[in-house]
């Protein structure tokens, strides 16, 4: 059955969450254009803000042809679209994984006895609140308190974390990682039935059945459906039950070219998070190269890969036919109790996608870099920060100095480290994303 679902969201925007299921995708007349996701970019290296201004081919209207004003007519709920040009957008904001160690865990246990995560969350609140679509990889099942609360290596994670999400004002959660199956069956079935008490949330990765895995999950924001999907490489080891191959979303080509294709028919732009890549490494692997260059093929639009706990390279990837699509190969930790300074420093990627006559594009895109913060605290006194304003008086009192005598965790080092990884320092934190470099297999 499909199900659409209208809600009233942050900006007072309405989006419709429309799942649709694929044998009834021709009852919803989602748009077909496709055909016109992959659009010639120019080179404009000009701006020296967040984000940088990316032209389309350019639409030239002659006077008759320009579209009458007629905002008078507009309700309140459109009012982002500019209507003189049929120009309509939205805003993705997307961080890397929230991975709920022991001590992140405890960093949210009240006097009472009770958890609260917001602390972990607050200080980007107004900017995850403010995105028309917000993303975090949820790297640790949300068993809940059925199972007792792990840390690494077999995790399990309060179900009071995901309170803390949609207060934060997250709207997907992705859960194919290789930590899905840390609890087994048991525990996807109750994040899912947590989840499920939050409609407003869309998750992806993991499914209850096959039809559930079969639909292409579809937000439309503002006019513009955009299609989301989210794999892993692998669950630790861990098996699927065999009843239940649609338990958690595997990066099996197969199934992903089938998703994209049905998922090009059914939406405006398609985005791919995959869980992928080498652990700590700062460049891409070579499988994700691989599959970088297949997901440009099948006509993705943007891809935002999370695991390897460290910040890897933003780059625009051209097909062999042309389509031009943006990767962020990993955007790191959002949080964690690891121990080494690279592992402190994520990244927030920004994305705007416009919609102008029926070409979908990404008009801007950006990154910025963020810093896990701890403390030898009793409570950790964890903290999410901008690496803009991060200070060398909280770089001082981070817990990883005493964890490590010989770590080498600074301001200064973390903000070489988003240089060295980032590529150029166009502005002083912030990085626009270039476009010249094309993508070659070696
Ligand atoms: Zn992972």
């Amino acid at each position: 059955m499909g199900i659409i679902r209208m809600k009233v969201k942050k900006l007072k925007r309405i989006f419709t969450l429309c799942f649709i299921m694929v044998p009834l995708t021709f009852l919803y007349g989602c748009n077909n254009s496709k055909e016109n996701t992959s659009v010639s970019v120019s080179d404009t290296n000009n701006k020296t803000v967040l984000t940088e201004q990316i032209s389309p081919v350019p639409i030239i209207y002659t006077k008759e042809e320009t579209p009458k004003d007629t905002s008078s007519n507009v309700s309140n709920s459109n009012t982002s679209w500019n209507q003189k040009n049929h120009h309509k957008e939205f805003t993705l904001l997307a961080v890397g994984d929230n991975l709920m160690h022991l001590q992140v865990i405890e960093s949210g246990l009240k006097e009472d006895g009770t958890f609260n995560y917001d602390h972990l969350y607050s200080r980007l609140k107004p900017e995850i609140e403010a995105a028309d679509i917000a993303v975090i990889n949820q790297e640790t099942i949300l068993g809940g308190k059925e199972f007792p609360y792990t840390g690494y290596p077999v995790f399990n994670s309060p179900t009071q974390v995901g309170d803390a999400l949609v207060q934060a004002g997250f709207d997907v959660v992705l859960h194919a990682s290789n930590h899905t199956l840390d609890k087994g069956y048991q525990g996807v079935l109750n994040t899912l039935e947590y989840w499920s008490k939050h409609p407003q949330i869309t998750v992806l990765g993991i499914n209850k059945n096959q039809g559930d895995q079969d639909t292409i999950k579809i937000l439309e924001i503002n006019g513009i459906k955009v299609a989301m999907l989210n794999y892993t490489y692998g669950l630790n080891g861990f098996t699927m039950p065999k009843n239940k191959p649609f338990l958690v979303n595997m990066l099996d080509k197969s199934k992903m070219k089938e998703d994209i294709r049905r998922a090009k028919e059914q939406a405006d732009f398609v985005i791919v998070f995959p869980h992928w890549g080498t652990e700590y490494e700062y460049e891409p692997d070579k499988k994700q190269k691989e599959l970088a260059y297949f997901f440009a093929e099948e006509g993705v639009d943007l891809v935002i890969g999370t695991h390897p706990h460290v910040l890897e390279p933003v780059e625009w990837v051209v097909s062999n036919s042309g389509h031009r699509m943006l990767i962020y190969y990993s955007l790191g930790n959002y949080v964690s109790y690891q121990k080494e300074a690279p592992r402190m420093l994520g990244g927030m990627a920004h994305i705007t996608i416009t919609k102008e006559n029926e070409v979908t594009y990404i008009s801007e895109a950006g990154i910025t870099p963020i810093v896990t913060h701890y403390e030898s605290t009793k409570d950790y006194s964890y903290e999410v920060y901008k690496l803009e304003d991060y200070t060398i008086d909280k770089a001082i009192r981070h817990g990883i100095l005493n964890l490590q005598k010989e770590s080498n965790f600074t301001l200064a080092g973390t903000r070489k480290l988003a240089k060295q990884i980032l590529g150029d320092w166009k502005n002083l934190f912030h990085y626009p994303i270039r476009q010249d470099v094309k993508y070659s297999l070696e």
